[in-house]
């Protein structure tokens, strides 16, 4: 990508309403616009990140047996019934709207109700089970506060996967391999070592549900901390009764504000009864299916990234979500520095290297070291007039001081060597 040819534009300041860190750096960035309290767009930068975050959960659903699909935003008010689910006393964040031919639809807040209803037609013998279909999507949710950035929108994007079992142990067996396909996930996106696994209000026929908690100044949680065990409980379980039950000692933990970047739930049968999702066994005799709830925001875990690695300078990036491995930087007008400086460029892109090239004319070193900064890529590369003297590239990665000059050899072989 050349950064002569990308419309967007790194800005100095963020809108003047914007108070969350997350947001004002990817706003100036320009990996996001603000379209209102709560809803961002995601610009070319922007959506790059959230690809490669989708990717990296799809890949670790998929190797536990997770079945893709789209389900639709719009839902059906009968379905919602069933599971006493529509009303606005009961779920006061639905958006909702109403249909030209008479009646209303919901846009999707959660999608038990959907995948119940879908599985229904398909799962009839325990010959059909278990299953764990999921899917990225768009939800809706009449947030009140909304001033965490894409931490909380009022629309974002998420993964949720839903399991199908036949009982409890199945059941379990599943949720331990989901609890794992988590922390890889959070390992993989950067931020493993700041997530805690931590125990919170139950679901139904479990006593906690799981909660995946990234600590952070600007969390809106409060969770306390063993970090021996790097087990956490969220303040809203915290008890003697359930200290006990954990085998962890009060004065062992430490308290900290931490942002939920995902959440597991077991469900046990409160949608399979509704939706009555049953199967027959091996002796012919109807049982509920269990189900489970496994979520995750995209957007919020992007925003938690943001929040957790930047430094007073920019967004830094891990190499598995950046936008792009490299920002190669040319310096000063100089015929023979463009060059090699399109030179290098060429052969970056010919290894297959992902590289953001700021060949800009007339805008000066401070402004491009500044933007290289902002915008966080793992490692820059610069070629001017300074480093061809020394017959190579200035290479640093995003958070060293200072860079040394390689070769075009050199910097290939870096550069691939940990892709
Ligand atoms: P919270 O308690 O923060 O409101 P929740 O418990 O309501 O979240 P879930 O319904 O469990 O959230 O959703 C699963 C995941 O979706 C969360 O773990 C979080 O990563 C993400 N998420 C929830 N609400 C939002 C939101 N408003 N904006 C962005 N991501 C969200
Ligand atoms: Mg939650």
């Amino acid at each position: 990508m050349r950064q002569s040819k990308l419309f967007t534009r790194t800005k100095k300041e963020a809108p003047s309403d914007e108070v969350s860190k997350n947001a004002e750096l990817l706003i100036r960035g320009g990996f996001i616009y603000k379209e209102m309290a709560g809803v961002y767009s995601f610009l070319p930068l922007g959506l790059r990140v959230i690809e490669k975050i989708e990717n990296i959960i799809r890949e670790e659903m998929d190797a536990i047996g997770g079945q893709e699909m789209k389900t639709t935003v719009f839902q059906n008010k009968e379905i919602w019934e069933k599971s006493n689910r529509w009303d606005d006393e009961v779920v006061d964040v639905w958006f909702k709207t109403k249909l030209k031919s008479g009646g209303e639809i919901g846009l999707s807040f959660t999608n038990e109700e959907a995948y119940s209803n879908i599985l229904k037609q398909y799962i009839s013998s325990y010959k059909d089970l278990p299953v764990y279909p999921y899917d990225f999507k768009e939800i809706f949710r009449n947030e009140v506060r909304s001033k965490s950035g894409i931490m909380r929108g009022r629309e974002f994007y998420w993964k949720a996967l839903y399991s199908f079992s036949k009982d409890e142990k199945e059941h379990n067996e599943f949720y331990e391999k989901a609890k794992m396909a988590y922390q890889n996930i959070f390992k993989r996106a950067g931020i493993g070592h700041l997530t805690y696994l931590t125990f919170a209000t139950g679901g139904s026929f479990s006593k906690f549900s799981h909660e995946f908690q990234t600590v952070s100044s600007v969390g809106e949680d409060t969770i306390y901390l063993d970090e021996n065990s790097g087990i956490a409980v969220n303040k809203e379980v915290l008890n003697d009764e359930v200290l006990e039950s954990l085998n962890l000692k009060r004065e062992n933990l430490v308290e900290q504000k931490a942002v939920e970047v995902g959440n597991i739930f077991s469900l046990g049968t409160k949608f399979s009864e509704p939706f009555d999702l049953k199967y027959k066994n091996e002796n012919g005799e109807d049982r509920l299916v269990i189900m489970g709830s496994y979520g995750i925001g995209l957007g919020r875990l992007m925003g938690t990234v943001v929040e957790a690695l930047a430094d007073d300078k920019g967004i830094i990036w891990p190499e598995s979500i950046a936008p792009y491995k490299v920002h190669l930087l040319l310096l000063g007008d100089d015929e023979n520095v463009k060059n090699e400086a399109e030179k290098v460029y060429e052969s970056l892109l010919k290894n297959k290297i992902e590289v953001i090239f700021d060949d800009r004319i007339g805008v000066s070193p401070g402004e491009k070291f500044a933007d290289a900064d902002l915008l966080g890529m793992p490692y820059r590369a610069v070629v001017s007039s300074r480093s061809m003297k020394e017959n190579g590239i200035e290479i640093k990665k995003r958070n060293e001081e200072k860079g040394k000059v390689i070769s075009l050899d050199e910097l290939l072989i870096l550069l691939k060597s940990n892709a």
